[in-house]
């Protein structure tokens, strides 16, 4: 049977988790999505009116379908973790069952288990504050929507999780390198999250026999970017100095994440794999 993948992080039609959803689904996977609970009823909605129709087309034509999407905020693992103004504000009150642990239960009810797991988000709510300016708050919002949200979304995947799976998340070169205005602790929460890669891909591997790994992506004018505010320098920055001189596409990123998800990657994991014009190689500007 094909392989069955949930990817955390789709709320529109133009970041990574949408165009990883298409290469896997090119490739013959069922679809399952998390979606964040503020933003999903405009996705539903968008979707259910043909308003992603045209991204939806696959290299063979046909539309890519999406089983089921779940209403999810990763930044809560059990519902005794939801605090009360969170609970009864308007835009949460309508979904339910949209923590971690909740998630994957409902994921194991309806479907079982799953082969691949994608974790295609992130949030900072003071990311266009240098690092020397950010709050004890805003650090740790940081870490806790963009890299411990991956820790718990795999705690509880991996259980479902088949041997031979196989989970991914997206890095910046941010953690390795100082990128100015990628602040907030943002850059500290890709860090965490590649060291995460590391010691999760041996734990799992372990435990589970599952596969980890990060795909460290170039820039993309996704809606997250864009509310970071650089994105268009940072494009126009690879295009002047990567040394493949072409714009990234989320199409891209989206194939190298089928080939780690896929049983050609057999023997990759823990591994951070760029895949952005080969930006990161370069040691000066030119
Ligand atoms: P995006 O806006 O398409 O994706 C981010 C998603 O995270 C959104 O759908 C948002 O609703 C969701 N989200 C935020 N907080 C959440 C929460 N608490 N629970 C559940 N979902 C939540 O933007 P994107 O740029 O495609 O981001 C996807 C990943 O790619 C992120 O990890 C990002 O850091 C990474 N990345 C992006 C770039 C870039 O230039 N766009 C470069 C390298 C890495």
């Amino acid at each position: 049977r094909g392989k069955r993948a949930f990817i955390a992080g789709i709320a529109d039609d133009n970041g990574y988790g949408w165009a990883i959803a298409k290469s896997l689904a090119a490739a013959g996977a069922e679809i399952l999505v998390g979606t964040w609970v503020p933003a999903l009823n405009i996705f539903e909605t968008s979707l259910r009116r043909g308003k992603f129709d045209e991204s939806r087309v696959l290299p063979d034509g046909s539309l890519m379908e999406i089983t089921k999407v779940y209403p999810l905020d990763a930044v809560y693992d059990t519902p005794e973790d939801v605090p009360e103004d969170v609970k009864t504000n308007k835009r949460y009150a309508g979904s339910s069952k949209w923590t971690v642990k909740e998630v994957a239960e409902s994921v194991k009810q309806d479907f079982g288990s799953i082969d691949i797991l994608v974790h295609s988000l992130a949030n900072g709510p003071e990311v266009s504050k240098p690092l020397l300016e950010t709050s004890r708050y805003g650090y740790l919002a940081a870490i806790s929507a963009s890299s411990y949200s991956y820790v718990s979304l795999l705690q509880h995947f991996a259980p479902i999780m088949n041997p031979g799976g196989a989970s991914i998340s997206l890095t910046y070169i941010a953690s390795e390198r100082i990128i100015p205005g990628y602040g907030g602790g943002m850059s500290s929460a890709k860090a965490g999250l590649e060291s995460d890669t590391q010691v999760l891909a041996f734990e799992a591997g372990r435990k589970h026999g599952i596969r980890v790994n990060t795909i460290s992506a170039g820039p993309l004018r996704s809606r997250a970017a864009k509310a970071i505010g650089f994105i268009d320098m940072m494009i126009d920055y690879s295009l002047e100095n990567a040394p493949l001189q072409k714009e990234l596409s989320a199409e891209e990123v989206g194939n190298a994440a089928a080939f780690l998800a896929s049983p050609l990657a057999s023997a990759i994991t823990g591994a951070v794999l760029y895949v952005d014009n080969g930006l990161n190689a370069m040691g000066v500007g030119v």
